[in-house]
């Protein structure tokens, strides 16, 4: 029941406009949405609105209405009022991630109700001790337009008094508020995208939906998106096996919806993968509202000063090294004014710049097609499609009428959609911010009749910037530019695909100390390794160049001296191995004197597949990487998908933490006969003898035990076939400290330093804004190295390490120190990796590794390796 209610709901007015009455849903304290601690809420992206801040746990029906859609989470609800607005209410702030817990819904969706009517139960204790706020935006989201008359806030409600007041617009409200439609129809499908709704997919979204009259919109998660906006579409955030609902209002509705339905089950360009193949489990919800996640400020911070060194951890875009001097590219800056003279003049100025830009973009886009530059072309192509964004035009043209001028409206417009981008916590859609972010630019200087100016590099440039556009990038003199390093960024972003198309080499996200580097001053960009060097040692600088060709003679003495195996000076062996993701790799292993592969990544054999491969192509394919080898040891490692690894062919249910979720052995267990068919093709390779089957992601004995009886139950199913040995990766803390356990069971544990760090420091592998700071070299993951050895040891079991680490030569002595006698490592780095350990002594590098051990910081390691005079200097190994 609800207090002295008012009566709530749509009471006609004059023609076309209707009055809808919402009622508090909650007893509480109605607050403005500026004051909402989240941009999301704050700057309007979801509508208009307000919040309570509730005194009571019962969410309330503000209207009459049907209830949209009840999230998984069990925290935000909308309806629809009978005039078709639509309302979402949301118990709390980033409450998602509660997953459900301390909510009780009443309600289900497409359920009619009262206004009153009891929707969620919430428990204000818990909300108040484990989520960000309980402030609960009331959300006017969607359906015919709607202007907020009246608002209550600022002051204590009741559930059930008035609070806001909306005047509805529109054919659409007066024919849903009398019971008459305009066309409309909706039809529900499942995204059938493994990547998801991303950008690509996007527009072939739009480009189908903008072929029909009617407005067409996704609806899912209970956020609505214009569809024929690719924008808008991305920014649903919308994963793999997602539901949404296709909705269109208008003339040819119902044609529209049959063909953007169609077009989203036959994959929107990309081969459609239904998630019945996926596992059952239950998937734990998605964020119906992001956080909002604006990329951090860079604090300013004095540029170094002349002669100090420094070395900036970044992340490698396109791979390379390259000696030169800063070049610092500076943002051009367009000056706006806010509010404009006339509308009409401003609108026409928005178009004619976007024109100027729209021909600039085609003419690369023909210039690339010539060139056949295809990357090239499709970025540019996808810059056109984002051009010709209808709801970015449409938030520009509204800016306008309000009174804002040309410039301002449109900054305005791209600005939100690339915040809305970042605010999905995805990297890769964060990145494609980037692409809204260089159109604003571009458009504004054509506003301001300005040409983007060519950049007159000096020769040997390398640049430095904060972040760089691909239309700077294009423009850019590719002769005269050595490299570059920007401070933000991600590897997968538009600019690092051109510029590994470019062969530049480039380093990205290496954070706010690359805004510090003076203009012109000497850098050894080192993107092999992720190193930018900031003035090096002046003698090191005037060295590097004699030492380049000096490690270039060394490069091939140390290549020449690779076929042999690789014995310290005190005689301890150490295997050098190779890393394989396809037999040429093998063959290039081979080459540079590998003495077998330490891991073969055998999702990566299969990549492009749509099908899962059958026992006898698996075969094949192993079989001819083992033929590559020529008889060399050749160690499988199971199937290792899920967490930042999809496959195609075999589609994983959506989770909140995939990272920490079914991946590698965990799927092999669940999914059993895929485990199987890879075992007994791996049986069938011959020689027998020649392979070892490793296992990924371990975290107890269990799974190696179930491991082994299914290895055993197919060797015999295949007529006692001989013995294989049985390994395990160590990649989770877990595994490293109950090494000792796990060695009883294992033939031998091999350290992917990859997971490994990444789950010890706790950083996803995957987000660039980390990349800097996950070093494998850092203490805890070394001492975990060191338990793992001992573990092994005692029941005399080898260790190897097969992550990054193990290909860096400099970290190649610190490893046999702790205790390591196999490195897999990629090919290029072999050579030098046994070149670096021969001259040693096993004393001197567990003398070294007692030391690191000690050190606090992954810096400090890296410092003491460079002192004791053991690194490798970075020219070398860039073969
Ligand atoms: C690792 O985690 O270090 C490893 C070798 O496995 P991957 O990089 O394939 O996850
Ligand atoms: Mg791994």
């Amino acid at each position: 029941m609800v207090g002295n209610g008012a009566p709530a709901g749509a009471t006609p007015g004059t023609a076309n406009v209707t009055r809808l009455t919402l009622l508090a849903p909650l007893d509480g304290w109605a607050t403005p949405l500026d004051e909402v601690p989240d941009p999301v809420f704050a700057q309007r992206m979801m509508g208009e609105g307000l919040a309570l801040d509730p005194t009571g746990g019962t969410l309330r029906a503000p209207c009459d209405g049907v209830v949209l859609t009840v999230h998984r989470a069990r925290h935000a609800v909308t309806l629809r009022a009978d005039c078709g607005v639509e309302i979402l209410m949301h118990v709390g702030l980033e409450t998602v991630a509660l997953g459900g817990r301390g909510f009780t819904v009443h309600v289900a969706e497409g359920a009619l109700v009262r206004a009153g009517d009891a929707l969620i139960d919430f428990d204000m204790d818990l909300l108040a001790r484990e989520a960000k706020s309980l402030l609960t935006p009331l959300i006017v989201a969607g359906g015919p337009a709607a202007t907020v008359v009246e608002v209550r806030t600022g002051a204590p409600v009741r559930a059930g008094e008035v609070l806001l007041t909306l005047l509805v617009q529109g054919d659409a409200a007066a024919s849903a508020a009398t019971g008459e439609r305009t066309q409309s129809a909706e039809q529900s499908v499942v995204l059938p995208l493994v990547h998801g709704l991303h950008a690509r997919p996007s527009a072939v979204l739009a480009a189908a939906a903008k072929s029909y009259a009617a407005a067409v919109f996704l609806a899912a998660q209970g956020r609505r998106a214009n569809a024929k906006s690719a924008v808008a579409a991305m920014s649903l955030g919308l994963r793999h096996g997602d539901a949404l609902t296709v909705l269109a209002e208008g003339e040819d509705a119902a044609a529209a919806v049959a063909a953007v339905a169609a077009a989203i089950s036959a994959g929107l360009g990309e081969a459609p993968v239904p998630l019945a193949e996926a596992l059952p489990v239950p998937s734990l919800p998605s964020a119906a509202v992001p956080p909002h996640d604006e990329p951090p400020v860079l604090e300013a911070q004095p540029p170094f000063a002349p002669g100090e060194t420094a070395v900036i951890r970044a992340v490698t875009a396109a791979p390379g090294l390259a000696l030169g001097r800063a070049f610092r590219l500076q943002e051009e800056e367009v000056e706006v004014p806010a509010s404009g003279l006339d509308a009409d003049a401003e609108r026409q100025a928005l178009a004619n710049a976007l024109d100027r830009v729209r021909a600039r973009l085609a003419a690369a886009v023909a210039h690339a097609e010539e060139t056949r530059q295809t990357q090239r072309r499709d970025i540019f192509q996808a810059h056109l499609a984002i051009l010709d964004d209808p709801d970015l035009f449409d938030e520009a043209q509204a800016a306008i009428a309000g009174g804002e001028s040309a410039g301002s409206a449109w900054r305005g417009a791209t600005d939100r959609s690339a915040a809305a981008l970042r605010a999905l916590g995805n990297p890769r859609m964060a990145e494609r911010a980037a692409d809204l972010i260089d159109l604003r630019r571009q458009v504004m200087l054509a506003l301001a009749g300005r040409e983007p100016q060519p950049v007159i590099l000096p020769q040997g440039a390398i640049l430095v910037a904060e972040e760089l556009m691909p239309s700077q990038l294009s423009n850019l003199d590719a002769g005269r530019l050595a490299g570059f390093c920007t401070a933000r960024g991600g590897p997968t972003s538009h600019v690092a695909i051109l510029a590994a198309s470019m062969g530049v080499p480039a380093l990205v996200a290496g954070g706010a100390a690359v805004l510090r580097i003076p203009d012109d001053a000497p850098l050894i960009l080192d993107a092999d390794r992720g190193l930018l060097h900031v003035q090096p040692p002046a003698d090191d600088l005037a060295k590097l160049e004699r030492e380049t060709a000096r490690r270039k003679v060394l490069a091939e003495a140390n290549l020449k001296a690779a076929a042999a195996d690789c014995v310290m000076a005190d005689g301890t062996r150490i295997e050098v191995y190779t890393n394989v993701g396809k037999v040429a790799d093998a063959v290039k292993g081979v080459a540079k004197g590998a003495e077998g592969c330490g891991l073969l990544r055998t999702e990566f054999l299969f990549l492009d597949r749509q099908t899962a491969p059958d026992e006898d192509e698996q075969a094949a394919q192993y079989q001819a990487v083992a033929t590559a080898l020529a008889g060399r040891p050749l160690i499988i490692r199971t199937l290792d998908v899920g967490g930042d690894k999809p496959l195609p062919y075999l589609p994983l249910p959506r989770e909140e933490n995939p990272i920490l979720g079914l991946r590698g052995v965990r799927i092999g267990l669940r999914r059993p006969e895929i485990l199987r068919t890879q075992l007994r093709a791996i049986l069938r390779v011959r020689p027998v003898g020649q392979c070892r089957i490793m296992v990924p992601m371990v975290a107890t004995l269990d799974e190696v035990r179930a491991v082994r009886d299914m290895l055993d139950h197919e060797r015999e199913a295949l007529g006692h076939a001989p013995p294989v040995q049985l390994g395990v990766m160590v990649e989770t803390p877990a595994a490293a400290v109950t090494a000792d356990q796990l060695a009883t069971e294992a033939d031998f544990l091999s350290i992917g330093t990859n997971d490994l760090t990444q789950y010890v420091l706790a950083m996803d592998r995957g987000n660039p804004d980390l990349a800097a700071r996950l070093d494998a070299l850092h203490p805890a993951v070394l001492r975990l190295i060191r338990q793992t050895a001992e573990g092994a040891a005692k029941h005399g079991r080898w260790v190897g390490v097969c992550g990054a680490l193990a290909s860096d030569p400099a970290a190649a002595p610190l490893l046999v120190g702790l205790g390591v006698t196999e490195l897999s490592a990629t090919p290029p780095t072999i050579p030098d990796i046994k070149a670096a350990l021969r001259p040693l002594d096993r004393a001197a590098c567990v003398a070294l590794a007692t030391e690191a051990l000690a050190q606090e910081s992954a810096a400090a390691v890296r410092s003491l390796l460079a002192r004791a005079g053991l690194a490798v200097a970075i020219t070398e190994g860039a073969a």
